[in-house]
């Protein structure tokens, strides 16, 4: 049951590793219903990245990145290649 949610803050790569940063709304504990963003290869217990922060403080990092951080939409992802697809039949 997931509400679609506004992203209050534009979403920026990583700074660590470059990877897509993902943000979610914690449901429990303390800070329940607190938005928070953290690397999508968040994993620090097994090497992964450790970026991990809370909106005000993911605010921070964005106010640091200065006003024209890149919209995601110019990032080259790698996940759309093209082509390739063995599909070699002959008529
Ligand atoms: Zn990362």
């Amino acid at each position: 049951n997931q509400v679609a949610d506004p992203v209050a803050l534009p979403i920026v790569p990583c700074p660590d590793c470059g990877r897509r940063v993902v943000t979610f709304v914690a449901r429990t504990g303390q800070f329940e219903g607190e938005r928070f963003y953290k690397c999508r290869n968040h994993n620090p217990k097994k090497g992964g990245c450790d970026f991990y922060r809370w909106e005000e403080a993911y605010a921070e990092h964005l106010a640091s990145l200065g006003p024209t951080a890149p919209p995601l939409a110019q990032i080259n992802l790698g996940e759309n290649e093209v082509g390739g697809g063995g599909q070699g039949g002959q008529l």
